[in-house]
C-alpha cells in the first residue's frame, strides 16, 4: 500500500517568534490544521491527490489570515490580483490563471482550466470570462478588503517608493521588499492510495505590486510541479528569483536525472542555489514514495504535514 500524505504551506518570510502575539500564533495553527485535516481526510478515505490539494488549499484561501483569495494583498492602485496553479502528477496535466480578480477560490479556476479547457494558462479578463462561463463564485471587492491588508499596503507605499528611487538609480535593480518580509501565499501537494501525486499554489502576489506583475506561483515549474515519476512540489517566496532558478521543476529533474533523494535535491535548491542568489523563501515536497520535506531559508514557513505515522504544524525554525 502506498504511504498517502499531504504537506501544505501558507508562506514563508521573516516571521519572528516576537512578532506574533500568542493569540495569533494559534489561529494561524488552527487553520494551517484545519486545512491539513481536511486534505488527509480525503486521502485517507482513498480519494484523489488532487481533490486533497484543492481542498486543503481552499480552506486557506477562506481563510483572511493567509495572502490568498479572501485575504489577498492589495496591489498599487488598490485592488486585489490573485495567481493560482495546480498540477496532477499522473500525467503532467496542468491549469494556472493569474491576475484575476473577485473570484473567490482562485483554485478551483485553476483546476478548471486543466480539466474543462484546452489551454494551461489563463490570464485577466480572459480567465474570468471562463470562470463566469462555468458559473465559479465571484466575491465583491469588499469581501477581499481588511485593515490589515490596507495598513500594510500604505506602509508598502511610503518604504518602496524610497526603495525603488534609490535602487534604481544606484544598481537598476529591483527594490528589496521591506524589513518584513511576508510571503503568504499558500499550498498544498499530496500522494494518494493510488500513487498519484498533485501540487497547487495560490496567491495574492506581493503589496503594491504593479504593471501587472506575476509572480511564480502560477508558473508551472518555478512555483508548482507535480509529476507521479519523482515528486510534487509548491513554493512560497520572492517570486522574481524563483522563477529564474523555476525552482519546482528543477527538485523534480534533480531526483530524475541525477538520482537525488527529495531531501539532497530540495536542499540543493533552496539552501544552495537560491541562497546564491538572494531567493529567499522556502517549499513543501512530496516524493513518489511519500516522503515529505519543507524546507525554508527565511525566519520561518508556516507549514504543516501529515501521513500515517506523523502530525506537525510549524511555523518558526
Ligand atoms: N511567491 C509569491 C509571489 O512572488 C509570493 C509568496 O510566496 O507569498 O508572488
Amino acid at each position: 500500500m502506498k504511504k498517502v500524505g499531504i504537506a501544505i504551506h501558507g508562506g514563508a518570510g521573516t516571521i519572528l517568534r516576537s512578532s506574533l502575539t500568542p493569540e495569533k500564533e494559534k489561529q494561524y495553527t488552527s487553520a494551517l490544521r484545519e486545512a491539513l485535516t481536511l486534505g488527509y481526510d480525503i486521502l485517507a478515505r482513498g480519494g484523489s491527490a488532487l481533490d486533497a490539494v484543492e481542498t486543503a488549499i481552499k480552506s486557506l484561501e477562506d481563510c483572511p489570515l493567509f495572502n490568498a483569495g479572501h485575504g489577498s494583498v492589495y496591489n498599487s492602485v488598490g485592488k486585489h490580483e490573485m495567481d493560482a496553479s495546480i498540477m496532477w502528477g499522473k500525467d503532467i496535466s496542468a491549469g494556472a490563471v493569474a491576475l484575476i480578480r473577485n473570484v473567490k477560490n482562485p483554485i478551483e479556476l485553476a483546476r478548471a482550466v486543466m480539466e474543462k479547457s484546452e489551454h494551461v494558462f489563463l490570464c485577466a479578463d480572459g480567465a474570468e470570462e471562463f470562470a463566469r462561463q462555468l458559473k465559479l463564485r465571484f466575491e465583491p471587492d469588499a469581501y477581499f478588503d481588511s485593515d490589515m491588508r490596507f495598513a500594510q499596503w500604505q506602509e508598502a507605499i511610503k518604504s518602496s517608493g524610497t526603495f525603488l528611487d534609490h535602487n534604481i538609480q544606484s544598481n537598476g535593480k529591483a527594490p528589496e521588499a521591506l524589513g518584513e518580509k511576508k510571503f503568504g501565499t499558500v499550498g498544498a501537494v499530496a500522494l494518494d492510495l493510488n500513487g498519484n501525486l498533485a501540487a497547487g499554489t495560490s496567491t495574492g502576489g506581493m503589496t503594491n505590486k504593479k504593471f501587472g506583475r506575476v509572480g511564480d506561483s502560477p508558473i508551472i515549474g518555478a512555483g508548482t510541479y507535480a509529476n507521479n515519476n519523482t515528486c510534487a512540489i509548491s513554493c512560497t517566496g520572492h517570486g522574481e528569483l524563483f522563477i529564474r532558478s523555476v525552482v519546482a521543476h528543477d527538485i523534480s529533474c534533480l531526483i530524475e536525472y541525477k538520482n537525488l533523494t527529495l531531501e539532497q535535491a530540495c536542499n540543493e535548491v533552496v539552501m544552495k542555489k537560491l541562497v546564491a542568489i538572494n531567493g529567499e523563501g522556502g517549499l513543501i515536497a512530496i516524493d513518489k514514495n511519500g516522503n515529505i520535506e519543507m524546507p525554508f531559508n527565511s525566519e520561518g514557513m508556516y507549514r504543516g504535514m501529515k501521513n500515517r505515522d506523523s502530525e506537525l504544524i510549524a511555523i518558526y525554525k
